[in-house]
């Protein structure tokens, strides 16, 4: 028995640029949904020809009840809205899983290859860990680590897969979209399934041994928030520290540790 765990986003869903196709109930979104959906169906049913027969999709996107439930093949379990742990939108993973699949991701707060990049919240203006610009997917790829699990695949805008590949080698990667400032170039939303599913069968018939992120043994964090409240709130948090106004810093050497500081502090 093979068992998948995929983590689904929106915002690197192909085609998408605007947060109002990002929000559940609103007029806009539910064309990016069904897209998202269509995005994670056809991964999965590139798992299920790779012989993995478990397949968990954490709905991992603003109130986590965005995906159709329905239009996903039979075999795969969902976890919709939120928990409240400090996995977020790796929540279920755990050592039993031999592969973890990212998609609809998005490219980190600082960086510019994606209209709607962000990491976590709306609030931050950039999202350090050991130096490194933090996105969603390096958080999440540490987490996947954190259990011994292997990152197989990635999908969500050029950017993103392109700073991805410099943390895990092995990974594969399906770039769907391309941003120019306020703009994306992507590519047809039927391509983009079309080439998931093919990417995902053969990244999961493939030898995952390249595809381990290498979990830091220390983390040193700094959060720089876009409203100075946000920093000064965040710096009361044991172990926190205020660098300046706007910027919080953290230190610890169990990455469990930095998740509760992650969902309580930011
Ligand atoms: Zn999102």
């Amino acid at each position: 028995m093979k068992k998948l765990f995929i983590s689904a986003d929106i915002e690197g869903t192909c085609g998408i640029v605007d947060w109002q196709e990002t929000e559940v109930g609103n007029a806009y979104s539910d064309y990016f949904r069904n897209q998202m959906t269509a995005e994670v169906a056809a991964v999965c049913r590139g798992a299920l020809k790779a012989g993995f027969d478990e397949i968990v999709i954490k709905d991992a996107h603003d109130s986590a009840r965005n995906l159709y439930p329905d239009k996903l093949p039979k075999e795969v379990k969902i976890i919709r809205s939120w928990s409240r742990d400090p996995f977020s939108m790796m929540t279920g993973i755990d050592e039993s899983f031999d592969a973890v699949i990212f998609t609809g991701y998005h490219n980190a707060a600082g960086t510019g290859s994606n209209p709607l990049s962000h990491t976590m919240t709306g609030n931050i203006y950039s999202y350090k860990i050991n130096g490194l610009t933090t996105s969603e997917f390096l958080m999440n790829s540490y987490i996947a680590e954190y259990f011994g699990v292997p990152v197989a695949m990635l999908t969500g805008d050029k950017g993103l897969c392109l700073a991805a590949k410099e943390h895990i080698s092995g990974l594969t990667t399906v770039p769907v979209s391309e941003g120019r400032g306020n703009c994306s170039l992507s590519i047809h939303p039927q391509k983009a399934c079309e080439l998931m599913e093919e990417a995902a069968e053969k990244a999961l018939n493939g030898d995952l041994k390249d595809c381990h992120i290498t979990l830091p043994k220390e983390f040193e964090v700094e959060v720089a928030f876009k409203r100075h409240q946000s920093a000064y709130r965040a710096s009361f948090y044991p172990g926190a520290y205020q660098i300046d106004a706007n910027t919080v810093g953290f230190k610890c050497k169990d990455y469990m540790d930095f998740l509760k500081f992650e969902m309580f502090a930011v």
